[in-house]
């Protein structure tokens, strides 16, 4: 059962003139055909980076330094930017935070469509003009056929987000990057286009990568979800369990955020302190600072990741004692 991505042992590093700034270090997770992942953890942790780093569109100097990204087996992290423009739509589709990230101002949304249909997929433009028509139908877009005549900036926020998921599935990708895909829209309008997302991946039967700072979207949304702080993982596993059985600290508090849970999570919502900065990521466990758990051991050495049951984290917490003796 090969998964359909494998992140291994992803580095992502930025030279600079004080050296390289390693922004990724060590991020290695796994998406099944069809799963929705999450990847959460706060501004800054690294979530766009791993989604940029696997569409294959890092801002430079921003570079891959180390581990591998692979596509059905296949490696994607070393293909040439014309084979990677490839992928990208056809394969792995990408849906931004900004819908006009990926519209063309330019021209209608129903040019973008079948253009976006007809180079990846063997049809006609008559038969690529039906598709979009029944693409953007399937996003909720009332009147499609005529609304293939209009230009972005005709749609309000949210249903220009909707045209970007058409255009995201318009390739059939297996999976679909999607970064932050409501933030920029109001909160009534998130939901439903969240609910959109989540059931137009499942009819197409495409994967989902969601990068989130909304623990209530992944409590929703997803089946797995990934943690990150300071450009490492934290911790991964089955939304469920990371949801009632959070193992790492971070988590223990990210998931405090989950709005009108219980209430014996109320007393978890606080994090003292904020993420470092990555030239001054702590020795040892980058949480370490502000870990309430902290022991002697966690200023010193870096926790791996262990699996622990279905998740797997990086605590000294989870170590054997005799390893985590201080
Ligand atoms: Fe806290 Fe130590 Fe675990 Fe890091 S390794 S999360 S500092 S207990
Ligand atoms: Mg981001």
């Amino acid at each position: 059962n090969t998964p359909l991505l494998e992140v291994r042992h992803l580095r992502v590093e930025f030279p600079g003139r004080h050296g390289a700034l390693l922004a990724l270090d060590d991020i290695s997770f796994e998406i099944a055909p069809g799963e929705i992942m999450g990847v959460v953890g706060e501004s800054g942790a690294g979530k766009s980076l791993t989604g940029a780093a696997i569409i294959g569109l890092l801002d430079p100097p921003g570079r891959i330094a180390g581990g591998e990204i692979l596509l059905q087996g296949q490696r994607i992290d070393n293909l040439s930017p014309a084979q990677m423009r490839h992928i990208r739509g056809r394969r792995i589709g990408a849906i931004f935070q900004d819908p006009l990230t990926s519209l063309n101002p330019l021209y209608t949304v129903g040019r973008q469509l079948v253009e976006t249909i007809t180079t990846h997929l063997d049809l006609s433009p008559a038969q690529a003009r039906r598709r979009a028509i029944e693409l953007l139908g399937q996003t909720g877009i009332p009147a499609p056929e005529a609304r293939l005549d209009h230009y972005p900036h005709q749609f309000s926020g949210g249903m220009r987000q909707r045209v970007v998921i058409a255009l995201a599935l318009a390739g059939e990708p297996q999976l679909i990057v999607a970064d932050e895909p409501t933030t920029a829209l109001d909160v009534s309008t998130q939901a439903q286009i969240i609910v959109l997302l989540k059931r137009l991946c499942k009819d197409h039967g495409a994967a989902v990568m969601l990068v989130t700072h909304d623990m209530g979207v992944v409590a929703e949304t997803c089946d797995r979800v990934a943690v990150l702080y300071a450009g490492r993982m934290v911790e991964v596993g089955p939304v469920q369990e990371l949801i009632h059985r959070p193992v790492h600290p971070y988590t223990v508090g990210l998931m405090g955020a989950i709005p009108a849970m219980d209430q014996d999570r109320e007393r978890l919502l606080q994090i003292d302190g904020a993420m470092p900065r990555l030239n001054a990521i702590p020795a040892g466990c980058a949480f370490h600072p502000r870990c309430p758990q902290a022991i002697a051991l966690c200023r010193n050495e870096r926790p791996e990741m262990r699996l622990q049951g279905r998740t797997a984290a990086a605590c000294w917490l989870t170590a054997n004692p005799a390893e985590a003796l201080p």
